[in-house]
């Protein structure tokens, strides 16, 4: 609900503090059990930022994350760790994100061994994690580099599975890995949701990668949300001018379908977050801009069972 992050601005050579930099800017979205909610947008709108936020990896300087009716974004670090099995976070590139110095079975392990659980047991546990992800157990006492990167993130992925989580954020977790192998991790979490209940928010930069997984998607620019709806709505028939664009730079299956269509083209790379244009933030890039859109900041509002952020939905 409403989640903003502002950053402290930077210091310039002379020892002066810039202005400081709001990331992400009222961001409010429901997501069920069960469900995945894509969010989408250019690198530096904020949306691995408001990922982090759900998962209190960063506090959110306001606005609040409410699971099951309890606020836990202030919750002390104490009071949260109770909860923290609940979400937790894949990331983008699964060999950094392990440690290179632990082998599988201490990786999987870590977060049983801190809620308790005995060696033997977090090890057994490991094991089945790693069939679960489609990884051979007796691999369990390998390094993280004797895994290609599409086997390290089903590692990053059983990590984060171990507690038994609600909710996992992932945060561009194919972005990172070859394209013949990024549908093999999209179709295990698809699997893993299925079998399991999981929630996912699942982040990207482009609108293919989320069409299979995602109920609803959520399109960012600028640390807001600009669009937000019912997945096959939002592919169908795209409202705001900067969904419209990201839709027409993903590639169509059908080379007849993929000649004819149109390609919107945006000018010029998304502004600093430190220096927001006035009005509508997507002004100075949007083909459809008009006067009004240089002065008066358009609000989400209903457009075609959705939400868009824009003076002139459609068309
Ligand atoms: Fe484009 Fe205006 Fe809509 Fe912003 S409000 S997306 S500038 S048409
Ligand atoms: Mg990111």
């Amino acid at each position: 609900r409403d989640l903003t992050m502002t950053f402290p601005g930077r210091r310039s050579a002379t020892g002066r503090r810039g202005a400081p930099v709001r990331a992400v800017d009222g961001v409010s979205f429901d997501l069920a059990a069960g469900r995945t909610l894509g969010l989408v947008g250019e690198s530096g709108c904020g949306k691995s930022t408001t990922g982090r936020m759900i998962v209190r990896l960063l506090q959110p300087t306001s606005g609040r994350v409410v699971l099951d009716g309890e606020d836990i974004s202030r919750l002390s670090q104490g009071a949260l760790r109770p909860l923290r099995g609940s979400i937790q976070m894949v990331f983008q590139d699964p060999h950094s994100s392990l440690n290179p110095r632990q082998t599988v079975a201490r990786i999987i392990s870590e977060p049983l061994l801190v809620q308790g659980r005995s060696a033997g047991d977090a090890r057994r546990r490991a094991a089945e994690l790693m069939e679960l992800v489609g990884l051979i157990p007796e691999h369990i006492d390998r390094y993280p580099h004797e895994f290609s990167g599409g086997q390290a993130q089903r590692i990053g992925i059983a990590r984060a599975l171990a507690t038994g989580p609600r909710l996992i954020v992932a945060d561009e977790p194919v972005s990172a890995l070859d394209v013949s192998v990024q549908a093999q991790i999209v179709n295990l979490m698809e699997r893993l949701r299925a079998e399991l209940g999981l929630a996912y928010v699942f982040i990207a930069h482009d609108l293919s990668v989320v069409k299979r997984v995602s109920d609803r998607v959520a399109v960012m620019y600028l640390g807001r949300i600009v669009e937000i709806g019912d997945k096959a709505a939002l592919y169908a028939n795209p409202q705001h001018p900067y969904t419209r664009a990201l839709l027409s730079a993903v590639p169509l299956p059908d080379p007849a379908a993929e000649r004819r269509r149109e390609r919107i083209v945006l000018l010029g790379d998304p502004p600093s977050p430190a220096a927001p244009p006035p009005g509508c933030t997507f002004h100075p890039r949007c083909p459809k801009a008009q006067e009004i859109c240089r002065t008066e900041r358009p609000l989400l509002r209903l457009a075609a069972s959705r939400e868009v952020a824009c003076h002139f939905p459609g068309d």
